[in-house]
């Protein structure tokens, strides 16, 4: 069993993989929820934003360029897009693997529901 996202990483799920350099991968949500969704992130476990310490600052900062380099490879930057995190039960969380939803190609409500 074990993390989902880790095993995606580890391609021992299948995912439709868009995007990966060293410290991030990124791939289509297998439930997308808008024309563009893809799920970018970083190679390393971390179960959320609640776990983020000092030593993550790297990571999470190479988490957003990255991100951007996909909004841009997606051809999103000149409508917009949205990146969404998601922690916790209240906001819907439900893979334990720090992720950045980015979402684009459709008008996006705001606030979200
Ligand atoms: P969360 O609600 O935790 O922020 O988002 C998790 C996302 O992962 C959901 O949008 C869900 O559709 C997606 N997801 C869940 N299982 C899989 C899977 O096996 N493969 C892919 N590509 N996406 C998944
Ligand atoms: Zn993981």
């Amino acid at each position: 069993m074990g993390c989902l996202f880790c095993n995606i990483v580890e391609k021992k799920v299948p995912a439709t993989v868009v995007y990966e350099d060293e410290n991030t991968v990124a791939f289509r949500d297998i439930r997308p929820v808008a024309p563009t969704h893809v799920l970018i992130v970083p190679r390393k476990h971390i179960p959320g934003v609640r776990a983020l310490s000092h030593e993550d600052e790297q990571t999470i900062g190479q988490l957003f360029v990255a991100a951007r380099k996909v909004a841009h490879q997606e051809g999103l930057e000149a409508n917009g897009y949205r990146l969404v995190v998601n922690d916790g039960d209240a906001a819907g969380q439900t893979v334990h693997h720090i992720h950045v939803h980015i979402l684009g190609g459709r008008d996006l409500a705001w606030p979200p529901g």
